[in-house]
């Protein structure tokens, strides 16, 4: 099959493709990856994330904030921790699929060294930045040690009843045998289709999603948290000038070789507003900023290049062309942040404790690219062009 048909499929069915592919889009498609068996073991569950956010804003004297953002349909806390008095904002979100979980580990430790450290370095970056952490967003997903939420579509009309005479559920709903039986009793949405370009949204009955193209329609509580949390930043400081969101994938390789790959990045979720394809997003023409998204991929590569040898080596670029403007990074991305999405191989059944903490390893040292090239206004220096030269992926090993 030709690539351009394989990114076309996988760009209407996947982003971040992770545990169990959508039924629709399931089969022997040499696109679709692996099945992950996800070991949660050794990853920072619900209850011991409180316990330790509350540990590095008390140790960290003032200088870390832990709050509730929000609750999860559940009525589980949706933590935000926030850390630097600067004026660039950089928010960065984990598990909104509750599956993929090593970026929880990377900002928890992120935001222990951010808050303790009195280096010249930290210092800096608490001058020059605010980050805002959102480090488990999915909690009943987490929990459940899967993608989707926990949320049936008779809560989604009781809290829309415009909703009831439409033709619901909305497209991303797991119910019955879909993604297996693990949504047979407890059905949920993938969040990470449900937000909307524009964030003042509300649901009406006659556009209901349809396909991963549409935008989505923030009828999950954890999407309308996130987008809470990001209009609150925005009205604070004028706009969130970087949004990273962190994934995990299945095995994929590096292309053209037989190197398994460590991590992917991507600063691309929709069409550019304008060219031809990104039309229907013409009224965010001015605020797109794809140029910087780009940088900023390429500060996290650098750092991550830096490192030298495995696991820091194998670095691609994820998936292109997509048009996912359901997507938090799809949404936030024409509002006018620079966007990154991380995405960690996905393959842990067989993994051990080192190989999760090297993983850990590679996703905060990517992130800290970022954090440090945005401190120090070295990212808007980078040839954006760089981004091109990130290796691609192969998602069809064999053929
Ligand atoms: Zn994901």
């Amino acid at each position: 099959m030709k690539k351009r048909n394989l990114l076309t499929v996988l760009s209407t069915i996947v982003l971040s493709a992770s545990i169990v592919i959508p039924a629709s889009a399931a089969g022997n498609h040499p696109g679709t990856p692996e099945q992950q068996t996800y070991n949660s073991s050794g990853f920072t569950n619900y209850a011991q994330l409180g316990k330790k956010l509350k540990k590095i804003e008390r140790t960290s004297n003032g200088k870390v904030d832990v709050s509730v953002a929000g609750h999860s349909n559940s009525g589980r806390n949706i933590y935000q921790a926030r850390v630097g008095d600067g004026d660039r904002v950089i928010m960065i979100e984990s598990e909104i699929h509750g599956n993929e979980k090593t970026g929880t580990e990377a900002l928890l430790n992120i935001l222990q060294h951010l808050g303790s450290s009195n280096s010249p370095q930290v210092q800096k970056i608490r001058e020059e930045i605010t980050l805002v952490a959102l480090p488990k967003m999915n909690p009943d997903a987490s929990e459940l040690e899967r993608r989707g939420n926990d949320m049936t579509w008779a809560e989604v009309v009781k809290n829309f009843p415009q909703l009831a005479n439409s033709d619901g559920p909305t497209w991303n709903y797991y119910t019955g045998t879909l993604q297996g039986d693990q949504y047979a009793d407890k059905p949920g949405f993938d969040v990470n289709r449900d937000f909307n370009p524009d964030l003042d949204y509300v649901p009406q009955a006659d556009d209901i999603p349809g396909a991963s193209d549409d935008p989505g329609w923030f009828i999950t509580p954890e999407a309308q948290t996130v987008r809470d949390v990001y209009k609150g930043l925005k009205q604070e400081f004028g706009k969130v000038d970087v949004f990273v969101d962190l994934h995990h994938q299945g095995l994929y390789y590096v292309d053209g070789t037989d190197e398994p790959v460590t991590l992917s990045l991507s600063g691309q979720f929709v069409p550019h507003p304008s060219s031809e394809e990104g039309q229907e997003y013409a009224e965010y023409t001015d605020t797109y900023n794809y140029e910087f998204s780009k940088q900023l991929n390429v500060a996290a590569y650098d750092a991550l290049q830096s490192m030298g040898k495995s696991p820091f080596d194998n670095i691609t670029l994820y998936s292109q062309g997509l048009d996912l403007p359901g997507t938090a990074l799809g949404s936030f991305a024409l509002n006018g942040s620079g966007t990154v999405l991380f995405e960690v191989t996905g393959q842990t059944q067989s993994m051990g404790q080192k190989k999760k903490g090297m993983l850990v390893k590679a996703v905060e040292t990517g992130l800290n690219g970022i954090i440090k090239g945005v401190a120090e206004g070295t990212v808007q220096n980078l040839d954006a062009d760089r981004y091109y030269e990130i290796p691609e992926t192969s998602y069809s090993p064999g053929i």
